[in-house]
């Protein structure tokens, strides 16, 4: 590949410098000064009461999923455009999802039609929402609807770090929200998730869980099962590098998607901006109207510039047929337009203008 859809980026000597001393200090383990230092550093710039770091944001979503009591027949309403892994942990503990389609303005959950799911099952007992591609969803809306019902309303922000929504974090307003740092998303840890909340019961909880669901006491004791969840000190000292960076990386983003902008033709739509927010521009995204972005995507591979089709909806997947939703359209046209641009940090412009040929061509 000459140009992938969001490779890694390397601050300098940053990340080494950190991971050496990681190494240094001899903290090889699911904790150590590093994972503290990474939950304090983002809570507090991110303004959340508490953060536990994990090892992936699956694993985020599954310790929230555990800790919200979610069980066999629990109705979970999630976004229906989205990664699998915003609902696969809650329907993995016996849920049965409840897919509600994208706003076509936002790309993320329509609110009117939450409202509608909250509506026609009323015993639903979490929503969870994804920030698309960057953006937030309307987490003020979302959460006034969820307070109205008694429901629990948490953000899957795996892709938004460093997006706001009304001038705070992604997913801030909610009960928690989960940031992903997979090598693919804005910053990264290699693999690793974080965990952010204001309710420090609900993180205390989470991180039990994470330790095996250790009792607090000086010999192993278990009243219940729990995971190994938390992340590695060394992981967390590449993250923690990546983190202190993270205006760089948006000021990067921000740049290659004003680049992109520039250069597509008119009949490419890109992903429009949500008024209320600003987005991290993790990935830029363009609807092709009236153009196959499926073939786009395989001329483009031939060239070893990576694109992709837009997440598939949730109640088009096999694993998922005859789960109810409450859909509009907006998703299915969107999988069937839209294309994912590479949008890896200084992406070349010579990369770009190549791309832009082959979607002219198509
Ligand atoms: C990446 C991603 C996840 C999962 O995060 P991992 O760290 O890869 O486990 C969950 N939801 C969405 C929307 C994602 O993009």
């Amino acid at each position: 590949m000459r140009a992938f859809l969001s490779p890694p980026f390397l601050n300098g000597d940053d990340e080494r410098a950190l991971v050496a001393a990681a190494l240094d200090s001899n903290y090889i383990a699911p904790c150590g000064p590093m994972v503290d230092a990474l939950e304090r550093e983002v809570a507090a710039r991110l303004g959340f009461a508490d953060v536990l770091a994990t090892v992936s944001g699956t694993m985020a979503l599954g310790l929230l999923a555990r800790a919200l009591g979610i069980g066999p027949g629990d109705e979970v309403i999630a976004s229906d455009l989205t990664f699998i892994a915003s609902v696969a942990p809650f329907v993995t503990l016996g849920a049965r999802p409840v897919f509600v389609d994208a706003a076509p303005g936002t790309w993320c959950m329509d609110v009117a039609l939450a409202e509608r799911a909250l509506a026609e099952h009323p015993g639903a007992r979490v929503l969870i929402a994804t920030d698309l591609y960057g953006q937030c969803c309307d987490v003020d809306a979302l959460a006034a609807l969820c307070a109205r019902r008694g429901v629990a309303f948490v953000v899957d922000a795996a892709e938004a770090l460093g997006a706001t929504c009304r001038g705070r974090a992604a997913g801030k307003g909610a009960l928690a929200a989960v940031y992903s740092l997979n090598g693919n998303k804005i910053i990264t840890a290699g693999g690793g998730g974080l965990l952010c909340s204001d309710d420090a019961a609900l993180l205390a909880r989470c991180r039990k869980l994470a330790g095996q669901a250790r009792e607090p006491v000086p010999w192993y004791e278990h009243r219940e099962l729990g995971t190994h969840g938390r992340l590695g000190n060394v992981p967390a000292a590449i993250a923690l590098a990546q983190f202190r960076h993270l205006d760089d990386a948006l000021r990067d983003k921000a740049a290659v998607w004003a680049a992109w902008l520039a250069r597509l033709p008119a009949w490419a739509v890109p992903m429009p901006t949500a008024a209320y927010g600003v987005p991290n521009r993790w990935l830029t995204v363009a609807t092709l109207s009236g153009r196959d972005p499926f073939r786009a995507v395989t001329l483009l591979a031939e060239r070893g510039i990576e694109a992709r089709p837009l997440w598939k909806p949730m109640h088009l997947q096999p694993v998922f047929r005859g789960v109810p939703a409450v859909l509009s359209g907006v998703g299915e046209r969107l999988f069937a337009e839209g294309i994912c641009l590479p949008s890896g940090r200084g992406l070349a412009a010579d990369i770009m203008d190549e791309a832009i040929g082959v979607l002219e061509a198509l």
